[in-house]
């Protein structure tokens, strides 16, 4: 069994990244730019914002939070995201989500220039990407992608087994991986929480992604020898081994299934690094997209 070692690819995509950042500023031109919008004190999404804007400065990227109130209107909201759409200096931007209930997250997203939707959550995009347009590809799918490649996951012909059809994970991963491309070619199938006898599935996958949001979802009689296993999943589990009190756990059961498979991404250390990669490379995108 191999590891997909997400940290390490997401270390070299990083590398090549500040290396442009150098090559661009010995030029004399400015770095890339991304923005984000944090509404409210929400605890995961104030560690996902802040991770996003120190890989940012690591790489010599511009960055700047804005951080709004949990009571913000919507109205506020969207003029700030107008702000960012004129802002020339700004190559592309994100706005946190979830959000408050009282903002209707839809209308947000569609304000935001698709040029600058740096997440790929606009319909524009979606609709793009479906299309196999060039488009910004949603973080995590885009960073799975590149996982496989960079690891020499061949995927033409093969079968991929997607579970859960989330907006951002599952519904993108399956597209990308029946588009006509490499990474792609696949023979796609997406199961859900309504798919009836599920592991007859899974056990006919030549690729497994697992995006359910179940902690060790997965167990080694759903998988079949020698599959390459993408785990999505994060779940934090009481750890009083650990000094921060928790570790973190994924979609897979990762001791059972490792001995079965070629290879599996870890938790942590697999997509989530990869998803920071795919917000990366995207801001880069926008930025020479201009
Ligand atoms: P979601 O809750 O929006 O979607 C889960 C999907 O799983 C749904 O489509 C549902 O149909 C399916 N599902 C639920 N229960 C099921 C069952 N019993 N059988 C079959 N299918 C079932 O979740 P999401 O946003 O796609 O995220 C999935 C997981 O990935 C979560 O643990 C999340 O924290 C994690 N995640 C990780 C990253 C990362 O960077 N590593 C990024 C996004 C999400």
């Amino acid at each position: 069994m191999e590891l997909l070692n997400g940290k390490e690819t997401f270390f070299a995509i990083r590398e090549e990244l500040t290396e442009k950042v150098n090559s661009l500023k010995q030029q004399g031109r400015r770095a890339p730019h991304l923005a984000a919008i944090l509404v409210g004190g929400f605890g995961p999404s104030i560690t996902y914002v802040n991770a996003k804007v120190k890989d940012c400065e690591r790489i010599g990227f511009g960055s700047s939070l804005i951080e709004l109130p949990a009571d913000v209107t919507e109205e506020a909201l969207l003029e700030k995201v107008n702000e960012l759409n004129n802002n020339p200096e700004v190559d592309g931007f994100i706005v946190q989500l979830p959000l408050p209930k009282h903002i209707n997250e839809n209308n947000i997203i569609e304000a935001i220039n698709p040029k600058k939707d740096v997440d790929g959550f606009h319909p524009v995009n979606v609709g793009k990407m479906v299309l196999g347009l060039p488009s910004f590809v949603p973080a995590t799918p885009y960073g799975i992608v590149e996982m496989l490649d960079r690891n020499n996951i061949e995927t033409e012909g093969k079968h991929c087994v997607v579970i859960g059809r989330s907006n951002i994970v599952g519904t993108p991963m399956s597209i990308l991986l029946s588009r006509k491309a490499n990474p792609g070619n696949c023979t796609v199938t997406l199961v859900h929480s309504r798919t009836k006898d599920l592991a007859s599935y899974t056990k006919q996958a030549d690729i497994l992604i697992a995006a359910i949001g179940k902690a060790h979802f997965v167990k080694a009689d759903m998988v079949k020898d020698g599959a390459v296993i993408v785990d999505v999943g994060i779940h934090r589990i009481e750890d009083t081994t650990k000094k921060s009190g928790y570790r973190l756990i994924g979609d897979v059961d990762f001791d059972e299934v490792s001995k079965k498979c070629s290879h599996i991404s870890p938790v942590p250390g697999g997509v989530g690094p990869m998803t920071r990669a795919g917000l990366l490379l995207n801001t880069m995108r926008a930025y020479e997209a201009k």
